[in-house]
């Protein structure tokens, strides 16, 4: 091969790398990122961070684990704290991004690896308006045994006639067994179906809420329902769960009056702090 040819063939493969890149100088990338939808309601921003605090207060998340809420002005867009105890998280920590995982404005700030969680579900569940994913200790025994968790008392109702999990290896074979790429998010949303939560094998489970107050509460009393059908099969007979009727009417009824009351009163304590 000459070198005319060579360099004709260089600059035609450069060419094309640079249209298939979409580049086309500075104006065309920072055309391309993604903008703002706007500020979001500065009461959804406290929704949030009382969230992030009161999974922590109820020991559902440690320094892991994380909580995600639609952006007000458009539900193609959702927000999140960047990589941070939640406990700890403040206004400042919030970060809007894609249904991608795509962050609008890092700022410095670092993420969860395991945003995908969320941007994944939003996807697909359009009555879903905000995701928890947690480590929370009870619920982990159900994602590794061949025992169905299964609600035993009228606030996990949300449980239904049980709930599907995620297998990481299923889809991904050998992990780090984080759900950090929207593959294995896809797959994780897919196995949650139509369902309030999916387990998640040797790891955890991802809660989703038409609101905030809903995917709080249901991670804290999934956890609360674990504990206790531990115990109860621990006792060594039999166990009574709800009727799936039992379940389907406590949701028919309005699940908790749309837990309202806990809500209440778990924000001024998470604000207060
Ligand atoms: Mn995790």
């Amino acid at each position: 091969m000459n070198s005319s040819i060579l360099r004709t063939r260089c600059s035609f493969l450069t060419t094309t790398v640079a249209v298939l890149l979409g580049f086309a100088g500075p104006a065309a990338i920072a055309q391309n990122a993604p903008v703002s939808v706007g500020p979001a309601d500065p009461e959804l921003i406290l929704d949030l961070i009382a969230a992030n605090r009161t999974l922590a207060s109820y020991g559902i998340v440690d320094a892991y684990g994380h909580v995600s809420v639609r952006h007000n002005l458009d539900p193609n867009r959702f927000l999140m704290a960047g990589a941070r105890a939640p406990a700890l998280v403040t206004e400042a920590d919030i970060i809007e991004y894609t249904l991608d995982g795509v962050p609008i404005d890092l700022n410095g700030r670092s993420q969860y690896s395991e945003r995908f969680i969320h941007a994944e579900i939003y996807k697909i569940r359009p009555d879903v308006s905000s995701v928890v994913h947690n480590h929370s200790p009870s619920v982990i025994p159900f994602g590794i045994s061949s025992v169905p968790i299964k609600p035993v008392y009228h606030m996990s109702s949300f449980i239904g006639e049980g709930l599907p999990i995620y297998d990481i290896r299923d889809e991904s074979g050998m992990t780090d067994m984080l759900v950090n790429n929207a593959e294995k998010g896809s797959a994780l949303a897919t196995q949650l179906g139509d369902r309030t939560a999916v387990l998640m094998r040797g790891h955890g489970v991802a809660v989703t809420g038409e609101s905030i107050p809903f995917a709080v509460a249901r991670s804290i009393y999934l956890e609360i329902n674990a504990s206790i059908q531990l115990q109860a099969i621990g006792l060594g007979g039999s166990v009574s769960y709800l009727d799936p009727e039992e379940a389907r009417r406590v949701l028919e009824s309005g699940e908790n009056r749309g837990y309202d009351r806990p809500w209440e009163l778990w924000r001024r304590d998470a604000l207060a702090q």
